[in-house]
C-alpha cells in the first residue's frame, strides 16, 4: 500500500487539491504536461469572483508548494499509464526535456542569437516567440524552455553559444518515472473548444472573428497587444463588439452540454470594453443568459443596464463579410423583437465552451465518458473541469473536496 497522492494537471484544480493533500501530512506527486504550473487561469486577463489578476491567487498557492517539501511536482510530463488499484496505483510517467537548466530564466541573449520565430501558443498565435522562451510572465517554475526543433535544427548550438555556461543542456533526454500511489486526483482540466469546427461562425475565414480566451490574451497587460482590444486586421480598437454566445456549445454536433463559464465571461469581457472606451457599442446575441448564484446575477445586472450593452436573444446562425473595410455581419433570429436581425460589427467574438482534456488526450488506465468528463472511481477521483465545465471558484472547492477523498482513500487502504 502506499501513502502517496497522484495529482495529473498542475492547473489551479491540480495545484489546489496537491496543497490541500500535502497540508494534511501526505506526500503528493503533481504531473503537468506543460512547462509552467497555472493551467488556463494564468491565461486569463482577471477571473472571477473579484475580477482580480491570475496572480492573485496562483502566487499564493506557487508559495505554498515552494515551501511544503512533501510535493514533488514534474512539468513537460505525462502519465503514459496507469494499473493496480486504490491503495496501489502504478503509474508510468514520462518527463520530456526542457534543454535548459534551472539557472536559465533570462532568455533574452539566446533568443537574440536566431532569427526563427514561431507562433506564441500562450497567445493562441496572435504573435511570435523565440525557441527559447519563458512560458509566461508569470511562469512557475521560473525557467525557460529550448524546443526541441531548435535542438535538431542548429539553432539550439548558437543559442547554447549566446547563453552564460551551464544554462541550456542539449543532452537532455526523456525520462521513465514509475510512481506507486494509493490514489490519483485527475485535474487534467480543458481546451477552448476548436471553432475552426463550428462551420457557419467562420472563425478563420475573416480575419475580425476572435474567441473569448483570445480577448483574455489580448486585454492582458502582458498579452500581445499590451492589454488593448483591437481588430487584427488593423490593430485599431473596436468601435462595434458582437459576442456569439453558445459557440460550440449546447449542440448536438459539437458540444451537448452548457460550458457554465461563457456567459460571465462574455459580461467580464464587456466590461473590459467598456473600460477601454467610453464609445464601443457591445451587441450580445444569446439563447439564455446563465448567471448562477447572486453575485454572478448582480454582475450580469450591472452590464445590462448600461446603455451602451444590447442584449439579442437569438442565436447566431450565419456570419458573412461586412460592407465596411474588416466588418463582420452577424445575422440571427430576434427571439424578442421578432423577425430576422443582421449587424454589422467591426470585430466578431465567439463565445466558445470548454471541452475536457480528455475528449483529446486519454490515459489507458482511466475511464471517460463520451464527453470526455472522468468518471470517478474508488481511488481516482477527477476535479475541476476534468468532472465537469465548472468555474475558477467551484473548481477550487471541487479541488478541496477531491484531497479529502484521496486521503479517505489511503486512510481506508492502510486500515
Ligand atoms: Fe451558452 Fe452561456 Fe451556457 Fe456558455 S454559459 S454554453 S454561452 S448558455
Amino acid at each position: 500500500m502506499s501513502g502517496s497522492i497522484l495529482v495529473v494537471g498542475g492547473g489551479f484544480s491540480g495545484v489546489t487539491a496537491a496543497v490541500e493533500a500535502a497540508e494534511m501530512g501526505y506526500d503528493v506527486y503533481i504531473v503537468e504536461k506543460e512547462s509552467y504550473l497555472g493551467g488556463r487561469v494564468a491565461q486569463l486577463n482577471k477571473y472571477f469572483p473579484k475580477l482580480c489578476p491570475p496572480t492573485c491567487g496562483l502566487e499564493i498557492n506557487f508559495r505554498r508548494i515552494k515551501t511544503n517539501p512533501k510535493i514533488t511536482f514534474y512539468t513537460m510530463a505525462e502519465v503514459e499509464s496507469v494499473s493496480g488499484g486504490p491503495g496501489n496505483f502504478s503509474v508510468q510517467v514520462k518527463v520530456n526535456p526542457r534543454y535548459t537548466t534551472p539557472q536559465c530564466n533570462n532568455c533574452v541573449p539566446g533568443a537574440e542569437a536566431v532569427t526563427t520565430e514561431v507562433p506564441n501558443e500562450f497567445n493562441f498565435g496572435m504573435d511570435m516567440r523565440k525557441p527559447l522562451y519563458m512560458p509566461n510572465p508569470m511562469a512557475f517554475p521560473n525557467q525557460c524552455v529550448l524546443d526541441a526543433s531548435a535542438v535538431s535544427s542548429g539553432d539550439g548550438q548558437k543559442i547554447k553559444a549566446a547563453m552564460p555556461p551551464g544554462h541550456i543542456d542539449l543532452d537532455q533526454k526523456p525520462e521513465i518515472l514509475n510512481l506507486n500511489v494509493g490514489a490519483i486526483i485527475m485535474a487534467t482540466g480543458w481546451n477552448p473548444y476548436d471553432a475552426t469546427k463550428i462551420d457557419n461562425l467562420c472563425f478563420g475565414k475573416y480575419e475580425n472573428i476572435v474567441t473569448n480566451m483570445m480577448v483574455e490574451r489580448m486585454a492582458s497587460p502582458s498579452g500581445p497587444t499590451g492589454g488593448k482590444i483591437v481588430r487584427p486586421s488593423d490593430k485599431e480598437e473596436p468601435k462595434t463588439v458582437g459576442f456569439v454566445q453558445c459557440a460550440g456549445s449546447r449542440d448536438e454536433n459539437h458540444l451537448r452540454y452548457c460550458s457554465y463559464i461563457c456567459c460571465m465571461a462574455t459580461l467580464k469581457q464587456t466590461l473590459y470594453l467598456r473600460e477601454q472606451s467610453e464609445d464601443v457599442e457591445v451587441y450580445i446575441f444569446y439563447i439564455d443568459i446563465r448567471s448562477p448564484g447572486e453575485r454572478y446575477e448582480k454582475f450580469y445586472k450591472k452590464v445590462k443596464e448600461d446603455p451602451k450593452v444590447h442584449l439579442i436573444k437569438g442565436k447566431v446562425a450565419e456570419v458573412r463579410g461586412g460592407s465596411s473595410p474588416g466588418g463582420v455581419v452577424l445575422v440571427a433570429e430576434d427571439i424578442i423583437g421578432g423577425g430576422k436581425i443582421e449587424k454589422e460589427v467591426d470585430l466578431a467574438v465567439l463565445a466558445t465552451g470548454m471541452q475536457p482534456t480528455g475528449a483529446t488526450i486519454q490515459i489507458p488506465g482511466i475511464e471517460y465518458n463520451s464527453d470526455g468528463f472522468v468518471v470517478p472511481k474508488e481511488g481516482i477521483i477527477p476535479c475541476g473541469c476534468a468532472k465537469r465545465p465548472i468555474d475558477v471558484v467551484s473548481s477550487a472547492q471541487s479541488a478541496t473536496a477531491a484531497a479529502l477523498k484521496a486521503v479517505q482513500t489511503l486512510v481506508r487502504r492502510a486500515g
